[in-house]
C-alpha cells in the first residue's frame, strides 16, 4: 500500500469540497482532494441558490428554521464566500452576475421560473417576467429541451430550429467551440429576421467559451442573448464544476480522481488517514485534518437502508428525521419530504456532533436539516459552509 502525506485531505469534489480545498491550498497548505466521481453540480442549472425564502437571500437565511446549518455561519463569512466565488469565476473566465442581496429568476426548460442568486453571465439577460418577448433557437433532435413547453406558458415566445448535425447537449456545445461551425451558424441566424426583444438558447453555447460565444451572438444580433438550462446533464453545471476544479488546481491542490474512500485509520480522537481504492490497490492518504464534503444521498455521502441512514466514510452519527414513514410524502413535488433533513449535525466550527473526533470538519449537502430543495439553498450553502470548515481546519492545524 502506498502512503502519501498532506496537511489536509478533502473528501468529495463538489462545490463544497473544491471550495474548501482552494481556500486552504491558496493559503499554503498541502491539500489533496479524493473523490469517487462527479458532483451534483453537474446536474444543476449552474446558478448559485443561496436562499429562496425572501427576495433578499441574506434576509431569507434569517427566516430559516433555527436548526438550519446556515445559522452556524456568520453573515460576514457568507458574504466573503460569495465574493470569493465571484472572484474565482472571473479568474476562470466564467463570470457570475448578481448580488447576495437580490434573488433573480432563471427561465427553466419547462418555461417556469426558478429562483437563484448568482448566475453565469450567459444567463444574466434571462427574461424576468412573462411579458418580455423572446425568440428561442433550438437544435434539431435535441433531447432534454422542449421549447414547446416554454411557448405554451409564454404568449410572447417563438422558436426556430437549427440543424447542428448532432443532437446531444455535449455534442452541440463542442461544435460551438469550433470557429467554422460558429461562423456558419451566425450566417444562418442573421437570416432569421428575429423581431423579439431577446434571443434565448438551450445551454449549449460552448463547453468553456460560453461567455465569449454569448457575447458574440449578442453583438451580431444587437439583442440581449441568454441561455436556458436544459434537463441534466447540464452544461452550465458542468462548466461550474470544471471551473472550480481548475481553480483548485491553480491554487496548488491535488485531485485523486476515481478514488473512493473505503476505510479510515484512526486513534481515539484523531483520524490519521483515509484508505482509498484505485487501480486495484489501496492507498493511504495521511493528513493532519480532514474535510468531509461527500454530499447527501445523490452525491453518495449518505445511504438509506431499511433500518438506518448511514454516513459512508467515517460512519459519523446521522441525524434521522423521525421514523421511516416520515421520510416520504405522497406528493413528489410537495418539498415536505422528511428525508431532506437527514445528515450530520455539526457544531459552530463544523465539527460533527456526537463524536470525539477533533480533526474532522463537515460541509455542504451532507449537513443535517438543510432541506435544500424546499429552502432553495444548494450551492450557496455549500460555498458558505466550505469557507467556515476551511477556516476551522486552518485554526486547528495552526
Ligand atoms: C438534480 C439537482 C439539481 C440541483 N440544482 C441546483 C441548482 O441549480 N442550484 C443550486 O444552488 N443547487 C442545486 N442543487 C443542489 C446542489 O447541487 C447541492 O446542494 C450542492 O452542490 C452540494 O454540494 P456538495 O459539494 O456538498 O456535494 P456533492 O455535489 O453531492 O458532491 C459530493 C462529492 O463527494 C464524492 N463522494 C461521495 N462519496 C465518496 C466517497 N466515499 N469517497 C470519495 N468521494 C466521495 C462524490 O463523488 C462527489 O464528488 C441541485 C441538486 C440536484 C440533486
Amino acid at each position: 500500500m502506498s502512503v502519501i502525506e498532506y496537511d489536509v485531505i478533502i473528501i468529495g469534489a463538489g462545490v463544497a469540497g473544491l471550495t474548501a480545498g482552494a481556500y486552504l491550498a491558496g493559503r499554503g497548505f498541502r491539500v489533496a482532494l479524493v473523490t469517487k466521481g462527479e458532483p451534483t453540480a453537474c446536474l444543476s442549472t449552474g446558478g448559485i441558490d443561496v436562499c429562496s425564502y425572501n427576495d433578499n437571500p441574506l434576509l431569507g437565511i434569517k427566516e430559516l428554521p433555527s436548526d438550519h446549518p446556515f445559522h452556524l455561519v456568520d453573515e460576514k463569512i457568507i458574504r466573503e464566500s460569495l465574493d470569493n466565488f465571484q472572484t474565482a469565476m472571473n479568474e476562470m473566465d466564467m463570470p457570475y452576475k448578481g448580488s447576495a442581496e437580490k434573488n433573480r429568476f432563471i427561465l427553466s426548460a419547462l418555461g417556469t421560473f426558478k429562483t437563484s442568486c448568482l448566475v453565469p453571465s450567459t444567463m444574466e439577460a434571462a427574461a424576468q417576467d412573462a411579458k418580455e418577448s423572446i425568440h428561442i433557437i433550438t437544435f434539431k433532435g435535441l433531447k432534454d429541451f422542449y421549447p414547446g413547453y416554454i411557448i405554451s406558458r409564454r404568449k410572447n415566445a417563438k422558436f426556430s430550429i437549427y440543424d447542428a448535425g448532432v443532437s446531444s447537449t455535449m455534442g452541440i456545445a463542442s461544435h460551438f467551440e469550433e470557429r467554422e461551425f460558429l461562423e456558419k451558424f451566425l450566417l444562418w441566424l442573421e437570416k432569421q429576421n428575429i423581431y423579439q426583444d431577446k434571443i434565448a438558447f438551450p445551454a449549449v453555447l460552448g463547453l468553456e467559451s460560453a461567455t465569449k460565444i454569448t457575447d458574440t451572438i449578442a453583438i451580431l444580433t444587437g439583442k440581449p442573448v441568454f441561455e436556458i438550462p436544459t434537463l441534466p446533464p447540464s452544461m452550465p453545471g458542468r462548466r461550474l464544476f470544471n471551473a472550480l476544479k481548475k481553480y483548485f488546481r491553480k491554487k496548488g491542490g491535488e485531485i485523486y480522481w476515481g478514488w473512493p474512500v473505503i476505510g479510515v485509520e484512526k486513534s481515539e480522537k484523531i483520524i490519521e488517514a483515509v484508505i482509498t481504492s484505485s487501480k486495484g490497490r489501496p492507498n493511504s492518504l495521511n493528513g493532519k485534518a480532514f474535510i468531509l464534503a461527500t454530499g447527501s444521498f445523490v452525491g453518495g455521502g449518505l445511504t438509506a437502508t431499511r433500518e438506518a441512514i448511514i454516513e459512508n466514510v467515517f460512519n459519523l452519527p446521522v441525524h434521522v428525521p423521525g421514523p421511516r414513514e416520515t421520510w416520504f410524502d405522497n406528493d413528489y413535488f410537495s418539498l415536505n419530504h422528511g428525508i431532506g433533513r437527514a445528515g450530520i449535525i455539526a457544531d459552530s466550527s463544523l465539527r460533527p456532533a456526537g463524536t470525539p473526533m477533533e480533526n474532522v470538519f463537515v460541509c455542504g449537502g451532507i449537513l443535517a436539516n438543510t432541506e435544500i430543495l424546499k429552502n432553495g439553498c444548494g450551492h450557496g450553502l455549500a460555498l458558505a459552509t466550505a469557507h467556515l470548515a476551511a477556516k476551522s481546519c486552518m485554526e486547528y492545524i495552526r
